[in-house]
């Protein structure tokens, strides 16, 4: 899972392009995210120039 920033975002687009399940598209402000579909392998986290995308951890059930 993860949290996007939106008022940190600039919509460049960067994280939608590396993200290897699709999990994130284009929306009206920032990006629209998919969590069913992510897996976590933080490529849009490392990528954001803006550091507007982190990394959220689930608690465990
Ligand atoms: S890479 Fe960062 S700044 Fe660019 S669209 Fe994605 S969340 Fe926004």
């Amino acid at each position: 899972m993860i949290a996007i920033d939106t008022a940190a975002c600039t919509g460049c687009g960067a994280c939608i392009a590396t993200c290897p399940t699709r999990s994130l598209r284009r929306a009206r402000k920032a990006v629209a995210y998919t969590p069913d579909s992510c897996r976590g392998d933080r490529s849009c986290v490392e990528i954001c120039p803006a550091g507007a995308i982190g990394l959220k951890v689930e608690p465990l059930p």
